[in-house]
């Protein structure tokens, strides 16, 4: 299950993460998916839930950020979208090989307490 091994290595940039800022409870993350990474929203906050339970990320809420694919054409200089898996150029059909974006997993914010 895909989106259960992106849950556990979650864990462990969160744990990581947060003891880097001496956060000792985590209440909310906010995150940002790329499309090609195809992960389902629920099915990660499902998988989320069930490894984060006795770590200090248990509980927390996730919040999800699609980021669409986007391609550059080196011939043409257009920067567009990738919709429906066509990686090609939309005005002069050149395939693609150069995505600007749409793989990312990344950690935007972690909200939580500090041992204070
Ligand atoms: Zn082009």
């Amino acid at each position: 299950m895909h989106e259960l091994s992106m849950a556990e290595s979650l864990i462990g940039i969160l744990v990581d993460e947060a003891r880097n800022h001496g956060i000792v409870s985590i209440k909310k993350v906010k995150l940002q998916v790329g499309e090609l990474a195809a992960v389902v929203p629920d099915s990660l906050t499902f998988c989320f839930e069930l490894v984060s339970r006795d770590t200090i990320a248990e509980g927390a809420v996730l919040e999800i950020e699609n980021v669409p694919i986007v391609a550059h054409c080196d011939r043409c200089d257009l920067t567009f979208k990738i919709q429906d898996s066509v990686f090609q150029c939309p005005r002069c059909e050149e395939p693609v090989f150069e995505l600007l974006s749409g793989r990312e997993l990344s950690v935007t914010s972690i909200e939580g307490e500090t041992g204070e």
